[in-house]
């Protein structure tokens, strides 16, 4: 008998797993501990997990606040080296005459505290960056690399640009510039012979393969980027009239975002290879192949080709890319060149999570008493009450259709003044409860018909949350992209709500309504009942282009933020707390100088004492805990 119950035990990965995919899509960086509780590996060692609640702990002790994004600098290392050595594999596999250097795409996260890990972690790879404005180009140029490292130029370029990327090489750094337009050449040519420098030039082509899914625009023949087969062969021949044949080094492609499906990948290398070739035969020395980014991420963790996966591995990708340039390399009869790649996402994606505590839950069509039949004096009511006493599990479909008439029909008594509030409560709640009856039934059903699911969806609680989607998730509300989301601790216990997400901005698109799952995207997230006990959930691989697209809707700005490292015995340590943005930082980017705001509400206070509506010490307190609250944090802090 004591085995029996033994073996019935959950083990405690049961539920995270089936209801969270946590196995499926942490890349072995996020667990779950014997206690139910998510941990964090951020050297991939199983054994040298964190639980992410004790580094709550550790912040709160420190007055750090949630919402907070938690980064984990060792997770890029991880990232990092796992990208090089998956291409190292690869060309030792296949005998590739060549090498391979990646460069970091600054657009997906220019937070200069993961750029500098970055280079750092990157230094013995030759890690370089790529930069696609002046903005990110002034930065990069004042970042330390390894002197070999690339600082691939890419983006329409103003002449300031221009110049800049040139004088990077006199700062010790190995700038590319390249081409989006036949015209740059031009432009490049000027600012070159006034410089008296000549840099090394890069034209970026555009790809008839195209990628596939949200961010696939970035590719494909009406591409805003890059420039077509006929002024491919204009900017070669007026390059070499220019005498600057020698100084085109590289080919760059780059045909979009999250890649899902690895032929995609494939067939576009085959084309870009072919160009290269061509092109190399034409005498022009180009060394270098650039393939851009497009290595995704697996955020539902389903391995397929669907829109939030990847139907590949980081092996995979390498294996097809070095496999398919060194087989056209070698029909063409043309020297293997350097392969560069420009994986982002895939890098930064995994390092850090958002942490957000649910702030209430509310139940639609819940709430309000319970109903008296003695005090109802509608007939349609009665016969609501009536449905709710007789519905079963063999009738529950026939009597929610009449329920769903009676309904319309209680909406238009009351709409036509024969109807008072009393009677309408009572006939909305009993429709509700009719609805819950109907949904339980309808679970037992083996073809569940979709009235039912969708009936169960609109049922689904709503976990009001301390965060803003726009500013800390803003792809799941501009693309629809999923994360993974998981509540933080109780991950022994069976979750008994169905819940969507709302943030706490006033826009009705500010909430999570979809949600990561195996087979398909789910419109509601299992979640624990709410008590009195703080609950947090957890949005995970919010590392890649969150940060840089947030914005401050409604005015919440920034999230707290806190870095943490392990050590060799396994123990955290804050690294770093970054605190995030106050009610003055986000007014005064909106033009109010938090001066001017104290100064006014000083005069403000001043005229209602004068007018007898504020006595002294009321306006004392009111201009105290309005300067100190300017000072704090956006979000709701108890
Ligand atoms: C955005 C971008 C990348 C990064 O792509 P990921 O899919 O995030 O790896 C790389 N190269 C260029 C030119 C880009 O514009």
């Amino acid at each position: 008998m004591k085995e029996f119950t033994q073996s019935l035990r959950l083990s405690p990965s049961e539920i995270p797993n089936r209801i969270y995919g946590v196995d499926n899509w942490s890349g072995g960086y996020f667990g779950v501990s014997e206690h139910g509780c998510l941990t964090v590996h951020p050297t991939r060692n199983p054994l040298m997990g964190i639980e992410i609640t004790s580094l709550v702990q550790m912040l709160a002790q420190r007055k750090v606040t949630p919402p907070f994004l938690l980064r984990f600098p060792q997770i890029l290392d991880t990232r990092i080296k796992e990208l090089h050595e998956a291409f190292r594999n690869s060309i030792a596999e296949y005998n590739y005459g060549a090498r391979h250097c990646a460069v970091f795409p600054m657009k997906v996260n220019q937070k200069k505290s993961v750029v500098e890990r970055l280079m750092a972690a990157g230094h013995r790879y030759e890690y370089g960056l790529e930069v696609g404005t002046k903005a990110e180009l002034a930065a990069a140029l004042t970042i330390s690399m390894h002197p070999n490292a690339l600082l691939i130029c890419n983006g329409v370029k103003d002449r300031r640009y221009l110049e800049w990327a040139m004088q990077a090489s006199k700062l010790g750094k190995k700038p590319v510039l390249v081409m989006e337009e036949v015209s740059d050449l031009i432009k490049i040519a000027e600012v070159s012979n006034s410089l008296g420098i000549h840099p090394t030039l890069g034209i970026r082509v555009r790809v008839f393969s195209r990628g596939a899914g949200k961010w696939e625009e970035s590719g494909g023949e009406t591409s805003k980027f890059g420039i077509n087969t006929m002024q491919l062969l204009d900017c070669l021949r007026m390059a070499s009239d220019r005498e600057m044949g020698r100084q085109l080094k590289m080919l760059h492609f780059h045909i979009g975002s999250q890649i899902t499906d690895i032929r995609r990948i494939k067939n576009a290398i085959k084309e870009a290879a072919r160009v290269y070739a061509k092109v190399c035969k034409m005498g022009f020395p180009v060394e270098y192949l650039d393939v851009g980014g497009g290595l995704g991420v697996d955020y539902d963790g389903s391995r397929t080709a669907s829109d939030c996966s990847v139907n590949y591995t980081m092996q995979e990708f390498a294996n097809d890319i070095v496999y398919t340039i060194s087989e056209i390399c070698q029909s063409e009869n043309v020297p293997p060149p350097t392969i560069i790649t420009e994986s982002g996402r895939a890098i930064v994606a995994h390092h850090s999570l958002f942490v957000t505590n649910v702030i209430r839950m509310l139940n639609p069509g819940l709430g309000g008493s319970e109903l008296d039949p003695s005090m109802v004096d509608s007939e349609v009511v009665r016969e609501l009450w009536d449905i709710y006493n007789d519905i079963n599990p063999k009738n529950f479909r026939e009597y929610y259709h009449d329920a769903l008439h009676h309904r319309e029909e209680l909406q238009s008594l009351f709409n036509l003044g024969y109807m008072n509030l009393q009677n309408r409560a009572q006939g909305e709640w009993m429709f509700w409860e009719i609805c819950r009856k109907a949904i339980k039934f309808s679970r037992s059903m083996k073809e569940r018909p979709e009235e039912f699911i969708d009936l169960e969806n609109i049922l689904a609680s709503k976990y009001i949350c301390n965060f803003s989607v726009f500013q800390s998730t803003p792809d799941s509300w501009a693309l629809d992209q999923l994360f993974p989301i998981v509540p933080l601790t109780r991950l022994t216990e069976e979750p008994t709500v169905q819940a969507t997400l709302c943030d706490i901005t006033c826009d009705s698109d500010g909430q999570i309504d979809k949600f990561v799952d195996l087979r398909d995207v789910k419109q509601a997230l299992e979640l624990h009942s709410v008590n009195s006990d703080p609950y947090y959930l957890a949005i995970f691989l919010v590392g890649a282009y969150q940060e840089s697209l947030g914005m401050n809707h409604n005015l919440l700005g920034s999230p707290n933020e806190a870095h943490f490292l392990i050590d060799d015995t396994g123990r955290p340590h804050i690294d770093k707390i970054v605190r995030g943005a106050s009610l003055s930082q986000v007014l005064e980017l909106v033009g109010y100088q938090p001066k001017d705001l104290m100064e006014n509400l000083r005069q403000m206070t001043q005229k209602a004492g004068a007018q007898s509506k504020l006595s002294a010490e009321e306006r004392e307190a009111l201009c105290a805990s309005y300067e100190s609250t300017l000072g704090s944090y956006t979000y709701l802090e108890d």
